[in-house]
C-alpha cells in the first residue's frame, strides 16, 4: 500500500487539477503493477473552499482520507499530521500545487523497487520562475547550515520524497515542536536517490511563503540541527578580549614613553557601543536557542484535528 500526504492551505484553485493528475498517475501504475493507494489529504486550517472539495473527493473515493486542522498550524504540522496517520506500506509528501510533479510518482516506484534505496526523493535542478532575491538567499542557507551542521542539506531537495515505513516511523519518533523535515530527512539517514527535474510554477494561486516566512523557517533549521551560533559568543568574547590587551599595552607605553594624555572621546563611544552591538547581538542568539527551548519544554501538541472521514485519527498529537 502506498500512501499518498497532501498537506493543503487555501488550495481550491490547485486541488481539481492536481486531483486529477494524480489520479492518471494511480491508473498508469495499476497498469503495471499491483498497488493499493491511500491518499491522505491534510487540510491546514484553510479559510476558501478546501475542505468541501476534500468531501466531494471522499464522497467519490473511497481511497481518499482528510484530516482537517482547527487552525493553519503550517506545513510542517501538517506533513508531521501526516506522517503520524498514514497506514501504507510506502509513504509520500506531496504539494498540491503540481510543483511536486505527480508523474515523478511513477520513477520513484521504479527506483524504490530496485531494493538499493529506503527513499526516493526529488530535487529541482533550477529556480527558474522564483524571484532571484528568494533564490540567492535559498542557496545562501544551504551553503551556511551544510558548514555549520553536521547533517547534509540538499540544495534544491524538495519534501517530496517516496519513503519506506521505517522512515516514516523515524519521522514520527522525531518528535520535536520546532520542525525543520528537510534536517530531519538529513538527519534519519538511510539510502536516499536523488530524481532530478526542472522547476515547476505553481499551477494556480499563490505561495504560502513569504520571504519573511521563509527567512524565519531557515533559522529554524539552522537553530534546530547547529550549535554553531551559540560559540559565536565564545570566539567573539575570545577575540575582544585578546584586541582590548592590545589596545591597553598600546595605551599605557604611549603613556609612559611618550607622556601623551590619552585624547579622543569619539573613538571612545565607538567602542563601547560597538561592543554594545556585539553583546547584543549574541545574546540575541542565546534568546533564539532559549525561546525554541521553551516551546520545546512546553510539550504543546503540533496539530489539533477538528475533523475527518476517519474513526481512528488521533485527533490532538
Ligand atoms: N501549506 C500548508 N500549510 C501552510 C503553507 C503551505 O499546508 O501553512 C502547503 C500548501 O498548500 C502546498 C505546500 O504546503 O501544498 C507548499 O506550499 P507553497 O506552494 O505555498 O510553498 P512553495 O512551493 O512556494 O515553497
Ligand atoms: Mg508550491
Amino acid at each position: 500500500m502506498i500512501s499518498l500526504i497532501i498537506p493543503c492551505y487555501n488550495e481550491e484553485q490547485t486541488l481539481p487539477a492536481f486531483y486529477a493528475a494524480l489520479n492518471r498517475v494511480i491508473e498508469e501504475i495499476a497498469e503495471t503493477a499491483e498497488h493499493e493507494f491511500e491518499i491522505l489529504f491534510v487540510d491546514d486550517g484553510s479559510r476558501d473552499g478546501t475542505l468541501d472539495l476534500l468531501k466531494s473527493f471522499a464522497a467519490q473515493d473511497e481511497r481518499v482520507c482528510y484530516l482537517s486542522f482547527s487552525r493553519n498550524f503550517g506545513k510542517e504540522a501538517a506533513m508531521y499530521a501526516g506522517f503520524c496517520n498514514v497506514r501504507g506500506d510506502y509513504a509520500a509528501v506531496m504539494d498540491a500545487d503540481m510543483q511536486d510533479p505527480p508523474e515523478l510518482l511513477k520513477d520513484m516506484l521504479v527506483q524504490m523497487e530496485t531494493g538499493e534505496y529506503d527513499c526516493v526523493a526529488a530535487r529541482r535542478i533550477s529556480r527558474k520562475g522564483e524571484p532571484p532575491i528568494r533564490s540567492v538567499f535559498a542557496r545562501m542557507f544551504y551553503k551556511v547550515i551544510n558548514r555549520i551542521s553536521n547533517i547534509d542539506v540538499v540544495d534544491g531537495a524538495r519534501d517530496f520524497r517516496l519513503m519506506k515505513r521505517e522512515i516514516v516511523d523515524a519521522m514520527t519518533a522525531m518528535g520535536e515542536y520546532n520542525r525543520f523535515s528537510k534536517g530531519i530527512f538529513g538527519w534519519v539517514g538511510y539510502r536516499t536517490c536523488w530524481l532530478s527535474y526542472e522547476n515547476v510554477e505553481r499551477s494556480a494561486g499563490e505561495t504560502k511563503w513569504s520571504f519573511w516566512k521563509l527567512f524565519r523557517y531557515s533559522l529554524d533549521g539552522i537553530i534546530s540541527f547547529s550549535q554553531a551560533p551559540l560559540s559565536l559568543a565564545s570566539y567573539c568574547g575570545f577575540v575582544f578580549t585578546f584586541l582590548s590587551f592590545l589596545a591597553i599595552c598600546f595605551i599605557m607605553v604611549r603613556k609612559w614613553i611618550y607622556d601623551d594624555p590619552v585624547p579622543g572621546w569619539p573613538s571612545l563611544a565607538c567602542i563601547v557601543t560597538f561592543i554594545g552591538g556585539v553583546q547584543l547581538f549574541c545574546m540575541g542568539i542565546m534568546g533564539q536557542y532559549l525561546a525554541k527551548t521553551y516551546m520545546e519544554v512546553k510539550n504543546r501538541p503540533h496539530y489539533i484535528i477538528s475533523e475527518s472521514n476517519r474513526k481512528d485519527v488521533r485527533k490532538i498529537r
